[in-house]
Order: structure tokens, then sequence, then C-alpha cells
């Protein structure tokens, strides 16, 4: 870790030195000690990313498909090669566990690109249309990148990825909490050659780097994964300039557990799935629906799985679970579940507190409350940390009825002996994505969400298009 470049931001192909001297520790949140200092960038360090980034753009959207695809491949050996360092770091910086980090924190990236290389191979970028038109997909532009750091290298990679396969040029600000992973990936990509200006990174706050971006009149899209709060800022800061902004945003994921389902199994992978990564992921079942008729037999199931789970420290193997990512994750975790205690559901394993022998480090108990109805703030608000509810419905129009009953529509969960049946509740949730029976979504399918979950669509296909402009040509025949 000590080689990479803090102090310095990584604009026009160099690492440079910021324009002030604002600096923050990152916390190793098992051992709550600094593990570096990075640099926090001004209004200047962005407009020189940008203006790095609106030079390149001249040459790199002119590229040819074929070019653009033997970087991707180039990309990928080298970032294949430093996969170690990468999970290395991130179990360091975000305090997921380093089995964790090997098998998916840093292998959904190489898994994204694939995927990107995959699609751009397919994608036309021309098309003749019904009318004889000619339709011709241009990359967009500058892009702001805003990353969160619960899946850093996930979310990069869902954005860094399909902009460079459609010949954009961009501007990376990762998360503040999680900026070491970043710094290692935009040195994966200097090495891969990635010619300069075409991708750009600076770290900082949110309220200074993200809103200089946003409102920046040479950027023309932003890309954004985080919260709901900061999602809504992004896209006001963009409006005035009229940019285009795609939000992955929270979700409150239901997980509707249908009579006919195998319930041990049904619940454990419901358990095992929400309280991953800590409870730090967006898609996360949180919300676990049951027959009324099977509750009882559901809470016993749960009580003896979640027991099962252990927490552990984020250097050793194994399927337990680390600390959260910060304090401030840890307080507001704390703070809800005290709030679900206050509302009067019933804590079935876990509640407030420390787990036995971890004073030391942002961990938490895993935590299922039980007897919860939809109405209460445990059930509406996204946690983020290892924290379930259970909740009974009659039947299934009321099944569906709660699942839909949230702000969001990020993702949505069914478990089913009859799988068909479970493909026609699937039709009426308001999710943007649907997993059936522990099923996962691939890498080349859409993911985002309807409602205050999000617009636009990353992966596959429509990631790439999210990062095109489209023109529409006639000409004489
Ligand atoms: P956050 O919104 O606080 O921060 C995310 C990023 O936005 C950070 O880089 C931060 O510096 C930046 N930011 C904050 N305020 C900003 C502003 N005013 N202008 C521009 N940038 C700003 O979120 P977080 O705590 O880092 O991440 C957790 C959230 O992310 C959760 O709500 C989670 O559900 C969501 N998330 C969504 C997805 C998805 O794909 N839908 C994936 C992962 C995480």
């Amino acid at each position: 870790m000590n080689h990479l470049h803090t102090n310095k931001f990584y604009i026009n192909g160099s690492w440079v030195q910021p324009d002030g001297t604002d600096t923050l520790d990152v916390i190793n949140p098992e051992t709550e000690k600094s593990i570096a200092s990075i640099a926090m960038g001004s209004a200047k360090d962005v407009d020189n990313a940008v203006a790095a980034a609106k030079e390149a753009f001249k040459h790199f959207s002119k590229t040819t498909k074929e070019e653009r695809l033997a970087l991707l491949e180039k990309i990928l050996e080298v970032y294949e090669r430093r996969s170690d360092e990468m999970s290395q770091i991130i179990t360091a910086e975000l305090g997921s566990p380093i089995s964790l980090s090997i098998n998916a924190q840093t292998v959904v990236g190489s898994g994204h690109l694939k995927a990107t290389i995959k699609t751009l191979k397919a994608f036309d970028f021309e098309e003749t249309n019904s009318e004889g038109d000619l339709i011709i997909r241009d990359a967009i532009g500058v892009c702001g990148l805003i990353t969160p750091w619960n899946w850093p290298m996930n979310q990069i990679a869902l954005k860094v990825f399909p902009a460079l396969a459609v010949g954009c040029t961009m501007v990376l600000k990762p998360s503040e909490v999680t900026p070491l992973n970043a710094l290692l990936f935009a040195e994966i990509l200097d090495e891969a050659g990635v010619p300069a200006g075409v991708f750009n990174l600076v770290n900082g706050e949110g309220a200074i780097v993200g809103s200089t971006l946003s409102n920046h009149e040479d950027v023309q899209m932003m890309s954004f994964t985080g919260s709901t709060r900061a999602g809504t800022l992004i896209t006001k800061d963009a409006a005035d300039t009229v940019k285009k902004v795609t939000l992955e945003l929270g979700g409150k994921s239901p997980n509707i557990i249908l009579p006919d389902a195998d319930l041990t199994a049904a619940i454990s992978r419901g358990i095992k799935h929400c309280f991953q990564n800590t409870g730090q992921s967006c898609n996360a079942p949180t919300r676990m629906l049951i027959h009324e008729s099977q509750y009882e037999e559901a809470i016993a199931i749960a009580a003896t799985i979640a027991l099962e789970t252990k927490v552990g420290s984020p250097s050793q193997k194994g399927g337990h679970i680390g600390p959260l990512a910060s304090e401030m994750q840890f307080n507001k975790v704390q703070a809800l579940i005290e709030i679900g205690i206050k509302e009067g559901a019933d804590v079935l394993v876990g509640g407030l507190g420390k787990p036995e022998g971890f004073e030391t480090g942002y961990f938490v108990k895993p935590t299922i409350f039980i007897n919860v109805n939809n109405d209460m703030e445990i059930a509406r608000e996204e946690v983020f940390g290892p924290v379930l509810v259970m909740i009974p419905y009659k039947n299934e129009e009321e099944a569906i009825a709660i699942a839909n009953d949230t702000p969001y529509g990020l993702a949505a969960f069914i478990q089913a002996g009859d799988v068909e049946k479970a493909k026609s509740v699937m039709r009426s949730l308001r999710a943007g994505m649907v997993r059936i029976n522990g099923t996962d979504i691939g890498y080349a399918s859409p993911f985002g969400g309807y409602k205050l979950s999000g617009n636009g669509r990353e992966g596959g296909l429509l990631g790439l298009e999210d990062f095109c402009e489209v023109k529409a040509v006639s000409y004489p025949k």
C-alpha cells in the first residue's frame, strides 16, 4: 500500500501535486487506526482534470472500436495480475473479509470488464433504421463519475469500462472512505497504456470535488452511485448545464418467501445474502416477507441460522462478516437498531452494541427483528448494516403490496417451489432486478432501479448506451 500516490491526483497521464494542502486519514475499520492520508481536492484540481479530459476527448472519441477493445484487453491483463494487491487494499480500507474481497469485491471488476468487452464486440455504433436514416451513437463527452465505498471496484468498473468502451473521457471521484483501491485502479490503467487525459482521478469531498464536477460546463454527463440524498443534490447541480445524469441509489429490497418454498433453504439464503458484506449492499434483501401461517416456524429457523453467522477479523479467511466501513456507518446502524426497538419490533438475535470480544473496530451484532410491520422506520429506511426485518403477510396480494410499499425499487427476491408461480408474482413487482430462488443477475444484464433507487442502467448494452449521444442522419439516397 505504501507505494500508492496517496498525496497526488492522476491527471493527464501523470501523478500531479494537488492545488491545496487538505488531507484526510483513511481509517482501517478493524483497528480504527489510520492506514494512509490522502490529498483532498479543490475546484481547481477538478478544473485541471476536466481540461485534460476535454482535450483527450478530441482524439479518444475518434479511436476505432478495435483500438478500444485492445485497450480493454490490456487493462484486463494488468487488473488480473494485480488483483491480490487490490483485495488486500479493499480489506484494509473497507474491512471486507479477505475471502469476500478476493472472491467477490475484486473479481467483480474483471467480471464487468469481460462483460464490457463482450458487449462492445457486438455493439453497433451505426445502423440504418426503418426510415432509411442513419442512426449513430457518439461518445457523449467528458463524464464525471462518482462512486461510494461499499462495493468500490464494482461501482468503478461499471462506470469506467463502459465509458472507455464507447470513447468517452472521464474524471473519477471515488469515495473518500475507500480511496485507496481507486488509486491502485488508476495505476492499473496507467500501466495498461490508457492515453493521457482519458482517465483522471481526483480525490475529495462530495460537496467540493463532486459538486464542482456536477456543475462543470465542460462535463456532459454525471454517472453516480451512492445515496439518494447525494443523487438528488447531483441532479440539481447538473440541471443548469443540462447534463445527462444517471443514478444508482439505495434500496430496501423485499424477499418474498412463497408458501411452497423450501422454508429452511429460503430463509438461510435470505439471511446470508442480507448479511453479506456486513449488510452494506444496495440490493440486499432486507425485508423478508413470510406467509403468516409459517411465521412462527420461520422465526425458529431464522434464529438457528442467524446464530451461525460469525463475526471475525477481515484478515482471516472464511465466510464470517467483518466490521462496518466507518464510525459514521456504525453510529447510523446503532441508531436504527435503537429506533426499531423503540418502535416495538422484537429483537430475535443481535441488537445494540458490539459483539463480545470485538470492543475495538466498527463491529456490530448481526440482527434480526421480528413482529415488524412495513410502516416501521426499520422497514422503510435503508440501514446498510447486517439488519434483517421479518414481516408476515396474509396472502399473495398482500405480499406484493408490502413488497412494493417502499420509496425504493432496486431489487426484489422471490423464493418458491413453483418457479412459474414466482415469475407471475415477479410481473407485479416494481423493482429493477428480480432474483428467483437465489439465482444471480448476469454481468451483462442491466443493473439499476425504479423510483428512488435511481435511473439509467449499468452493465451490458444499456450500460454502453448510457454513455452515448444519438445522432439521426438523413441524406439523399
Ligand atoms: P454517499 O451518497 O454519501 O456518497 C457516495 C459518493 O457521493 C461519495 O463519493 C461522496 O463523496 C459523494 N457525494 C456525497 N455528496 C455529494 C454531493 N453533494 N455531490 C457530489 N458527490 C457527493 O453514499 P455512501 O455512503 O458512500 O454509499 C452508500 C449508499 O450508496 C447507500 O445508500 C447505497 O444504497 C448506495 N449504493 C447504491 C448502489 C446501486 O447501484 N444502486 C450501489 C452501491 C451503493
